[in-house]
Formats: structure tokens, C-alpha cells, sequence
């Protein structure tokens, strides 16, 4: 599990407990998607058998859940037998609806691999935006949905050969008998903007039926030809469905799910990632429309995650993983929490930065938040031991008052970062007011009114605690703790119990600062491990070596235009260790090359020297430098990492290999 992951699991956590601070009876479920050529192709490369795949990360993300606080009622897997029995029963229901018919559709088939490609195994040119898109969606461009043998151009995910058409019965979901119904729907359904206004966008342009069938030997199998399995896209929403009944099964009221979706009964909001709005907004309302089950009352598109301001990209480094960035350095996980919710509005992109994380800490968690309720308890405790005798101060009530409304406008408008917001603007009226009141000065002078501050201030942390129980659960505890409400638990309280005052006498327990500051040392080696990794990324980009198994051609073998080369000058690129700029003179011009050579070979080493240089590759930016062409190394077969240039002293540059 990796920071991207969060974008929506953290604020759908955080929406679920502030509904219950509301009163409302909310099931909270989700699950593994487990079918289709995702999970497939990550299995074959892996080279063990789907199941086995899906199950080991299905483990991974049940047991990293409870450890940020995300806390599911149920979540299972669309490979589960309630949800195998569930989409059945929806296909036969679309079916007998009349929504489902037969046609044959042609889809490419790799006479190489000898297989049919549907999906991820086929690569190709969207035919929207003319990006490299992939099988069924343009993941490089527009972000469409695209039906099978829509890419042009097609090619084989696996062995990159052209693709031959072939013939087969397939199976069609009437998409296009929904278009009003959509309409309506979109015009309705409540949530966030940008998975409206997409969808509304997509219906406008004219929807087309729905290939549901695919050519796979893994998914649910289509019941009128088991050589067929079903569209992942129709079984993983059915999960949201089959979690509910699982869930009802594991309370012993088996018929529970069908209060949330059976048609009158609940409200089903959808906390999803944007690039799945075509999916929840188009497909799945149409299924559960023709199907006559509940329909979504919200769908919920967050926005993605970037990293330093990259996009998301494991291959080139800009990632940042759960367990080895975050948990396994002793972090706390409900600043992360915070983080995810408060750093930009939901719908926007978040970037993710451990300096910007270490400012969100020091700055607004322990400066302004635990500051205050520090100060608040450390002073109480020091003076009277318990919390002392006093009344609310009517304009502190008010404000409680108005934060209690501002976090209701929150959840209805699903934009959690307002919570935060209010959280440290509350904080910040109770830094004010002790600033003000000065109970410092006023302990000395009369006692008893300094006891009536210190009792407001307390009034103030007991309605912090709640107001960020929702985002920062172990934090929030820690606090009730503290402020001596043995055996009560702090995630039972709702909203207004914040106007709920302590009971005097209370003994407030051994105050501490309940948020650490991030020191320095930690926050350099959090970068660091960052930066390592993003140059890793870099110097492999400078071509690994892999061993080929296949045989290429003579012909094949010409394209490449291997010539010696002398390093005229070199210098190393600004901030990055490994990599080193050198002009090489190939014979008929000097060009400029990146090289990651920096590790084992200086400037001095490397200046006046003539190697073996592949002139021809594609010019690529390394390091921020355009780079055309590479100087040819062989790792040594004994020692890992050390790369020794191809030398060829003496021979004049522009001389070629064949
Ligand atoms: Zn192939
Ligand atoms: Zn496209």
C-alpha cells in the first residue's frame, strides 16, 4: 500500500465517523478487486497462480487498515462466493430484463503468445486523444473507457507483435437504453462536481452498448458459455453489495444489506478515486437501475496523488510506501490522516512531501492544536489537580456551537478538509483566550478566577478531542485520557457533546504533549530515502542490463549504431550524485550524454578517454538534461554494481561496430 492508495480511503474513514458523531447509522464496506487482467498480468509476470496473488495483498490490506485507523464493517473480495452468486443474479436479472444480448466482436488475437488479448494485454492508439492507451481504457490520455478492438494500432501487451482479428460470440449490456435515465440520474445524484460533470460529459458525446464478456480463462464465468468470464467492471461494484450482505451475515441479520439496497430504503455514497467516475457514474447506476435495485444518492471523486509534484510513477521513483516510509519510521499514523484531509480540497491533487508533511506537524498539529491543549491541562493540573469550579463563558459556547455547524456543512458537502480547518481555527480561539485571560498572572491574584479560565479552557480541549476525533482517532484518545475520563469512550460521543460540560473534580491525569514535533534528523532521512530511490530510478533509466532470451535479427542488429567515442568534457549534473553530464566526440559531431557512471568513475577518470557508444537511442531527459545517446558498460559478473565502460584507447572516434 503506497500514499495514493489513501486519497480515498482516509477521508471515506474520516466521513464515516463524522456521520456517527451525527447520529446516522452508517455500514461502511469495501473489498479487494480481484478479477480481470490487472490482477492476471500481475500474476503471470509473478509466475503464481491469480488467487495466490490477490490473496497476499488482500492479507496486506486487511492488516495495514487497522493500523491508520481505517476501520471497515466488512471488507471481503469480489472473488468471494456471495459476490460470484450476487452478479449472477444481476446478469440473469439484466437478462431477463431484456438489457442483455448477444453479437460477434471482433478482438485481437497475438499469434506470437497464441492467445486472445483482451484489456491489458493489448496496447494501441486511443481513438479519442490518440495517446497510448491500453485495451479498455486510455490510461496515458483522456482517461476513457474503451470497448474491445476500439485501440488502433493494436499491439501485444506481452510480446509487442502486430495483432490479428478474430472472430467470437460476445455478450452486450444495452447501455444506450439508458441514456435518459442517466441523465436524470446525473442531474440528481449529489456528491462532488467532477464526477458529475464528467459523466453528464460522456452521456452528451453519446453512450454505446457494453461488451460485459471477455475472452479469459480468469473472472466469473458467463453462464450461457463458460469459455466466456464477465467483464471485471460488472462484478467489482456488485462487491459494494455482496460486503453489505457479508456484513449482515457477520451481525446475524442476513437481510440487513437489503435496508441500504433495496429501492426507498438507504443512502449508498460512494467515495471513489476520479479515474473510475465512468465506471460508478455510467455502468453501475445503469446495472442497478435495470437490475431494480437502490440507486447511489453520492458519488464522491477524490483527486490523485502526486509526489513532490510528480505524478504518481513507481517505475521512476515517486512513490511513497505505507509500511517502509511511514509506519516502519515510528510515525504516527493519524498525522498521515491529517495529512490526506487537510492539505488541499477532496477534489483536487494532492502532493505529497515530507517537508510539507513536517511543516503540516510542527506548524498546525503541536504549535496551534496541541499547544493549546497542553498549555490548557499542564496549568490545570499544576494548580488545582482537577478541573476547578466555573461556568461557561457565554462567547467560548458560541463558538463551540459554530463549529459544530460548520463540520455538519462539511460532511454534507463530502469536503472533510473543512474539519480541519475548524479544528485549528477552535484551537486558535483557545490560544486567544488563554493569551488573554492570562491565568498565570490572574492564579496569583485570585484564584478562583484563574480556576474559571482554566475550567473554559478545558471546556475547549474536551471539544477539540471530539471535533478531531474523526481524523485523528489515537490522538483524540490520548486526550480523554488525560483529561480523566476513565472507562468512556471518546469514538461513542457525538457532536453535541461538546457543549457537554466537565464535571468538576474531574482529576486531570499526567498532562503531555499528545503531538510530537518531527525532528530533523528523522524528517533528512525520510527525504533521503525519497531521493535514493528517485535516483535509482534515474541511473536504471540509463539501461539495465537484461538477459535476452530472444533471439534477435541480423537486421534488427544493424539498426543499432555502435560507435567508439572520445568524452571531450564532464561535469557533474547539480543534485544529483550519480549522474554526470559528458560531451562525446562520435566522429561527426560532439554530443551531450547523462551517464550514471558518477559512483565509480570521476571527471578525471572518465575526461580524454575513448569507449564504445550507442549514438542512436532516442534522446531522453536525465536529470533534467537531454541526453542523446549511451556510453556502453558491462556490469561485472562477480561484483554487483560496478559497470566498467567498454575502453577503446586509441581508436579514433566515429569508428563503428558491426
Ligand atoms: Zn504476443
Ligand atoms: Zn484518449
Amino acid at each position: 500500500m503506497h500514499i495514493g492508495h489513501l486519497r480515498t480511503y482516509v477521508p471515506a474513514d474520516v466521513f464515516v465517523r463524522l456521520l456517527r458523531k451525527m447520529r446516522v447509522d452508517v455500514t461502511f464496506v469495501c473489498g479487494s478487486d480481484t478479477h480481470g487482467t490487472p490482477v492476471l498480468t500481475s500474476a503471470e509476470a509473478a509466475g503464481v497462480p491469480p488467487k495466490e496473488l490477490y490473496s497476499k495483498y488482500h492479507r496486506h490490506y486487511l492488516e495495514t487498515f487497522p493500523k491508520l485507523g481505517i476501520v471497515f464493517d466488512n471488507y471481503g473480495t469480489t472473488d468471494d462466493p456471495e459476490n460470484v452468486e450476487r452478479t449472477l443474479q444481476i446478469v440473469g436479472e439484466l437478462k431477463k430484463n431484456g438489457y442483455i444480448y448477444p453479437k460477434q466482436l471482433e478482438t485481437p488475437y497475438c499469434d506470437h503468445c497464441k492467445r486472445s488479448l483482451p484489456d491489458r494485454y493489448v496496447r494501441g492508439e486511443c481513438p479519442y486523444c490518440h495517446a497510448d492507451a491500453r485495451g479498455d481504457e486510455c490510461d496515458q490520455g483522456c482517461g476513457r473507457y474503451l470497448e474491445p478492438g476500439e485501440v488502433l494500432n493494436p499491439r501485444c501487451a506481452i510480446c509487442g507483435s502486430p495483432t490479428r482479428l478474430i472472430t467470437k460470440e460476445h455478450y452486450y449490456f444495452k447501455l444506450t437504453a439508458f441514456e435518459d435515465f442517466l441523465r436524470d440520474f446525473l442531474t440528481k445524484v449529489d456528491g462532488t462536481k467532477n464526477a458529475k460533470n464528467y459523466a453528464m460529459g460522456w452521456v452528451n458525446e453519446g453512450l454505446r452498448d457494453w461488451n460485459i464478456t471477455r475472452d479469459l480463462d480468469w473472472g466469473i464465468k458467463y453462464p450461457d458459455d463458460p469459455t466466456l468470464t464477465i467483464y471485471v467492471w460488472v462484478d467489482a461494484p456488485i462487491h459494494y453489495m455482496s460486503s453489505t450482505e457479508q456484513w449482515a451475515k457477520k451481525i446475524g441479520k442476513p437481510n440487513e444489506w437489503e435496508k441500504f439496497w433495496k429501492p426507498g430504503n438507504g443512502k449508498l455514497v460512494h467515495f471513489i478515486g476520479q479515474d473510475i467516475v465512468y465506471h460508478h457514474c455510467i455502468f453501475w447506476p445503469a446495472m442497478l437501475k435495470g437490475s431494480g435495485y437502490n440507486l447511489p444518492a453520492a458519488i464522491v471523486a477524490s483527486g490523485m496523488v502526486k509526489i513532490r509534484n510528480h505524478n504518481f510513477s513507481r517505475s521512476r521513483g515517486y512513490v511513497v510506501w505505507i509500511h517502509d516510509d511511514y509506519l516502519d519510521k515510528g510515525l504516527n499514523p493519524d498525522y498521515l490522516r491529517y495529512y490526506m484531509v487537510s492539505f488541499t480540497g477532496h477534489t483536487r491533487d494532492l502532493d505529497f512531501a515530507f517537508d510539507a508533511f513536517a511543516d503540516k506537524v510542527n506548524i498546525e498539529l503541536v504549535g496551534t492544536f496541541g499547544n493549546f491543549i497542553y498549555r490548557a491541562l499542564h496549568f490545570t493540573k499544576k494548580h488545582f489537580g482537577v478541573v476547578p469550579e466555573g461556568t461557561i463563558d457565554p462567547q467560548l459556547e458560541t463558538e463551540i456551537k459554530r463549529s459544530i455547524e460548520t463540520v455538519i456543512d462539511a460532511a454534507n458537502e463530502y469536503e472533510l478538509k473543512k474539519v480541519c480547518d475548524e479544528v485549528l481555527r477552535l484551537a486558535s480561539v483557545g490560544n486567544e483566550y488563554f493569551q488573554s485571560k492570562a491565568p498565570w498572572i490572574l492564579v496569583k491574584e485570585d484564584k478562583a478566577a484563574a480556576g474559571n479560565v482554566l475550567f473554559n479552557a478545558i471546556v475547549l480541549s474536551r471539544a477539540l478531542a471530539i471535533l478531531m476525533d474523526p481524523i485523528m482517532p489515537n490522538i483524540a484518545e490520548a486526550i480523554w485520557h488525560q483529561l480523566g475520563y476513565e472507562g468512556s469512550d471518546i469514538h461513542n460521543t457525538v457532536l453535541d457533546d461538546m457543549l457537554t460540560l466537565p464535571a468538576i473534580g474531574t482529576e486531570i491525569r499526567d498532562p503531555r504533549p499528545v503531538i510530537s514535533k518531527i525532528d530533523d534528523d528523522l524528517l533528512n532521512e525520510l527525504k533521503a530515502n525519497i531521493d535514493a530511490r528517485i535516483r535509482a530510478a534515474e541511473v536504471s533509466d540509463r539501461g539495465e542490463p537484461t538477459v535476452s532470451k530472444e533471439n534477435i535479427t541480423f537486421e534488427e542488429f544493424k539498426r543499432l549504431d555502435l560507435r567508439a567515442g572520445k568524452i571531450v568534457s564532464c561535469e557533474k549534473v547539480p543534485k544529483k550524485d550519480r549522474l554526470l553530464k559528458i560531451e562525446v566526440d562520435i566522429g561527426t559531431e560532439v554530443r551531450t550524454m547523462v551517464t550514471g557512471l558518477a559512483e565509480m568513475y570521476s571527471c578525471d577518470e572518465l575526461s580524454g578517454k575513448t569507449a564504445l557508444f550507442l549514438t542512436n537511442l532516442e534522446p531522453k531527459k536525465i536529470g533534467g538534461i537531454e541526453s542523446h545517446g549511451m556510453i556502453l558498460a558491462v556490469e561485472h559478473a562477480n561484483e554487483k554494481g560496478k559497470w566498467i565502460p567498454v575502453w577503446l584507447d586509441g581508436v579514433p572516434p566515429g569508428s563503428k561496430a558491426a
